[in-house]
């Protein structure tokens, strides 16, 4: 999943207000990135948010699904889910539409409010994967 600087910060907030963003994450988030080699720049230049396939650091293998509550996912992970557990062919898919409004709503203006986030926490990036944007923060700690 790729994030914003937005998604990003008001995820690592929840983490810290819940005492999870820790070493066990920290290390997670290398594996992801190491593993997947998301650090390495792909493509040609020409695209600048180059979409990379990975194992979110979230996700949890021993019950199915995703710990973080809706409002802290990135926009991505509610942008068109399976709401039935047994049904993998898409039937029951759709977006959290509600959650997604209100994000909306709550920032007035997503570009200059992505910007000073970047200068404050020194980010380089518009878009990045999940673990990247982490590490930049657990960095900046
Ligand atoms: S839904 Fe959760 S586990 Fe899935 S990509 Fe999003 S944050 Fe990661």
């Amino acid at each position: 999943m790729m994030v914003t600087p937005i998604e990003a910060l008001e995820l690592v907030t929840y983490l810290k207000e819940n005492n999870q963003f820790d070493e066990s994450l920290k290390n997670k988030c290398k594996e992801t990135i190491g593993k997947f080699r998301l650090d390495q720049q792909l493509g040609n230049g020409k695209k600048s948010f180059l979409r990379r396939t990975y194992t979110c650091p979230f996700f949890n293998h021993q019950e199915l699904g995703c710990p973080l509550p809706r409002e802290v996912k990135p926009y991505g992970c509610l942008a068109f889910n399976s709401h039935h557990s047994e049904l993998k062919a898409g039937a029951e898919c759709f977006s959290e539409k509600e959650i997604l409004e209100a994000r909306d709503k709550a920032i007035i203006d997503e570009e200059k409010e992505n910007q000073e986030i970047k200068e404050k926490y020194s980010l380089y990036w518009d878009k990045t994967p999940l673990p990247l944007a982490l590490m930049d923060f657990f960095d900046e700690k």
